[in-house]
């Protein structure tokens, strides 16, 4: 049986309402788990993905009143996926296994004592995965299904209901850490690692206070990235659709060639009209896919930081 040091990486936009609830509740967990001998230390490392209200204030004063919290500010909104990034690359450098968490309590912070007890049985990964969603509204629920469907039916590899709410053990985070990409999907990402890995199953609430940081039309970007950093099927579907009008256009050779034999040779401008738009709209999209491509490429080349680090607080 293994045991370490654990640190819970907590990326936190705009926060200020839930995070004492949330810094008291992590705290909880982390006593009782050092108290019963399931980890050997734990801490908290709140990354404060440039909020504008008072987040990095509570932050701070949490992070003297108790060497338990550390804190990370990062200089302007990075966007979630790279604040957890942050989160967690600084999070490696101290501790065995490293936890993700929403700051909204969402997530049931109790789920970890499992996850714990998984990674002392000698797992690496371990995925919370939401057992149902009826707290969500039945807008959010049917976007959030329609997205998974949407994600494997692409050819890109998630975890049914699970979110960024997982632990990891040191040798997946160096793993993980070491990717050199810039559009982080870091649900697909982690799945591509191979570790040994387990899932702990748990309800989902409602989130404690605030309103939800993502949005449709972010979600739609999360869904769209998801997609063409990791699978290469959009394009595919081009060369599928390529050979069908292919195969259309012979037929329509095949019927005009008819036409013209059997003397029915009046020029129908409806058919020239209806295909014009048709390979016009094929086109555009074709070449909208591509461009999703390119811009990606774009991004890769230029690799900027994916984020920028402005004072840190207690960390060791
Ligand atoms: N978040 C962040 N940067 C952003 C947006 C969100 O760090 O630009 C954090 C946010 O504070 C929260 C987590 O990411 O801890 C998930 O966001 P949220 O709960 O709003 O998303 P939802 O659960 O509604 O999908
Ligand atoms: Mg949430």
């Amino acid at each position: 049986m293994r045991k370490g040091v654990l640190k819970i990486v907590v990326p936190c936009y705009n926060e200020e309402e839930v995070l004492k609830e949330t810094n008291k509740r992590l705290l909880e967990v982390i006593t009782a788990m050092e108290q019963s001998g399931a980890i050997v230390s734990g801490g908290v490392v709140y990354v404060d993905d440039g909020s504008r209200d008072a987040t990095w204030t509570i932050i701070d004063e949490l992070s003297k009143a108790d060497s338990h919290v550390a804190g990370i500010k990062l200089a302007h909104n990075a966007g979630h996926q790279n604040a957890l990034f942050a989160g967690l690359t600084l999070a490696s450098e101290c501790c065995d296994m490293a936890v993700s968490i929403d700051a909204d309590l969402q997530d049931d912070t109790n789920a970890i004592f499992e996850m714990v007890d998984k990674y002392n049985e000698g797992v690496e990964v371990v995925y919370g995965v939401r057992r149902e969603r009826t707290t969500d509204t039945w807008f959010k629920r049917n976007t959030a299904l329609g997205f998974y469907k949407m994600m494997s039916v692409m050819g890109t590899d998630v975890k049914f209901n699970h979110a960024d709410f997982r632990l990891m053990g040191s040798a997946a985070l160096k793993a993980l850490i070491a990717m050199p990409e810039r559009n982080l999907f870091l649900r697909g990402m982690v799945r591509t690692l191979g570790f040994k890995e387990a899932d702990v199953y748990y309800d989902r609430s409602e989130r404690f206070a605030g309103e939800s940081k993502y949005p449709l039309t972010k979600m739609l970007n999360f869904a769209v990235d998801g997609i063409t950093s990791f699978s290469v099927k959009p394009l595919r579907l081009i060369f599928s659709f390529g050979i069908f009008f292919i195969f259309m256009a012979v037929l329509a050779i095949g019927y005009a060639l008819y036409s013209h034999f059997v003397g029915q040779t009046i020029p129908g401008w409806t058919s020239l009209l209806v295909s014009l738009w048709l390979i016009g709209g094929s086109i555009l999209l074709a070449l909208g896919v591509v461009g999703e491509y390119v811009g990606k490429i774009y991004k890769e080349v230029k690799r900027r930081p994916l984020y920028v680090i402005e004072k840190t607080e207690n960390l060791i």
